[in-house]
C-alpha cells in the first residue's frame, strides 16, 4: 500500500447479491510514472476496475489502496481527488456552460479557494493546448477538443492518477493520436500514472505495461512485447485474432522484437 500506488489485494465485485461476480479475486499493482493499459474483451470487468479505483464503486471482497488510502465510503472525497477519470462520451461530462465553468466544477465540488481555481484553470487549459478557449461553449467544440477539455477538469484537481476509459474511442486515428500525445506530456511534467482502458493498438504499444482482463479476472500481466508474444493465450480467451496479431505485427514494425518462446502466462501473472 506504497505512497502513489494504486493496489488492488484480492478485490472481488458483483452488481448486486444475486447477480454474479464481475471480478474475481484481482491483484495487481500501479506503480508511480507507470502507463498501464487494461485490454479485454467486452464485459470482462475492465470499466469496473476504473470505477473501483475511484470509489464509484465499494468491492464486497478484498482491499483498494490508492497513495496509500484505502478507499472506502469514508476516504472517497481524498481519492477522487488523488484519481481523476475520462470516459468515452465527452458530451456526458459537461456540466458548465463555458470550458471555465466546467473545469472549475472539480474543484468547486473540492472546496478550492477561489484564486487558487483561477490559477488552476489557466494551467490545466494550458497543458491541454486549450488556453484560448475558456469562454467557448463546450457543446460547440469538436470532440477532440471536448476530451481536452474533459481531460483539463480532472488536472486541475491535481490528480496523481488519471484513467482514461476508451475516452479515445471516438476520435479518428488524427485526434486519438494527437491527444494521446498531450497526455503523455502531461504525465511526465506531472509526474502522473496514467491507466488507459482500450482498443487501440498505438496505445496499448506505448503503454510501459499491459493488464489483460478476462472474465472478471487477471489472465495476463506484462510488458507489451511479454504479453503479445503470448498470442495463443490472448485468442484462447476471446480477444479477436485480428486484434492480437496486427498488435503483434504492429510492435515488430517499431522494431520490438517478440520473445522466441511464448510466455507462459502463469509465469507473468
Ligand atoms: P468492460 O469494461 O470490460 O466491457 P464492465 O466492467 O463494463 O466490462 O462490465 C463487466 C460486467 O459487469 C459485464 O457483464 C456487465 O454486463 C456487468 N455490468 C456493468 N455495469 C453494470 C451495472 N451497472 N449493473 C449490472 N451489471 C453491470
Amino acid at each position: 500500500m506504497g505512497e502513489r500506488q494504486v493496489e488492488f489485494r484480492n478485490v472481488s465485485f458483483r452488481y448486486q447479491e444475486d447477480m454474479p461476480w464481475v471480478l474475481k479475486n484481482v491483484s495487481f499493482t500501479i506503480g508511480p510514472n507507470e502507463w498501464v493499459a487494461i485490454i479485454g474483451h467486452n464485459g470482462s470487468g475492465k470499466s469496473t476496475i476504473a470505477k473501483l479505483m475511484n470509489g464509484l464503486l465499494f468491492p464486497q471482497e478484498g482491499e483498494i489502496f490508492v497513495d496509500g488510502m484505502k478507499v472506502s465510503q469514508e476516504s472517497v472525497w481524498d481519492i477522487r481527488k488523488e484519481v481523476g477519470m475520462v470516459f468515452q462520451n465527452p458530451d456526458n461530462q459537461f456540466v458548465g456552460t463555458t470550458v471555465r465553468d466546467d473545469v472549475a466544477f472539480g474543484m468547486e465540488n473540492h472546496g478550492m479557494p477561489r484564486d487558487l481555481m483561477v490559477e488552476r484553470i489557466k494551467e490545466s487549459l494550458k497543458a491541454v493546448r486549450m488556453e484560448d478557449f475558456e469562454r467557448y461553449e463546450p457543446h460547440r467544440l469538436s470532440g477532440g477538443q471536448k476530451q481536452r477539455i474533459a481531460i483539463a477538469s480532472v488536472l486541475a484537481v491535481s490528480p496523481k492518477f488519471i484513467i482514461l476509459d476508451e475516452a479515445t474511442a471516438m476520435l479518428d486515428p488524427k485526434g486519438r493520436k494527437e491527444i494521446m500525445q498531450t497526455v503523455r506530456e502531461v504525465q511526465q511534467e506531472r509526474d502522473l500514472s496514467l491507466i488507459t482502458i482500450t482498443h487501440d493498438l498505438q496505445e496499448v504499444t506505448q503503454a510501459s505495461r499491459v493488464l489483460v482482463m478476462n472474465s472478471g479476472e487477471v489472465w495476463m500481466e506484462g510488458s507489451p512485447r511479454e504479453v503479445f508474444s503470448s498470442k495463443d493465450h490472448l485468442t484462447e480467451i476471446g480477444l479477436d485474432t485480428p486484434f492480437v496479431s496486427k498488435m503483434a505485427d504492429h510492435l515488430k514494425a517499431e522494431g520490438v522484437s517478440l520473445a522466441r518462446e511464448p510466455l507462459n502466462h502463469q509465469e507473468l501473472l
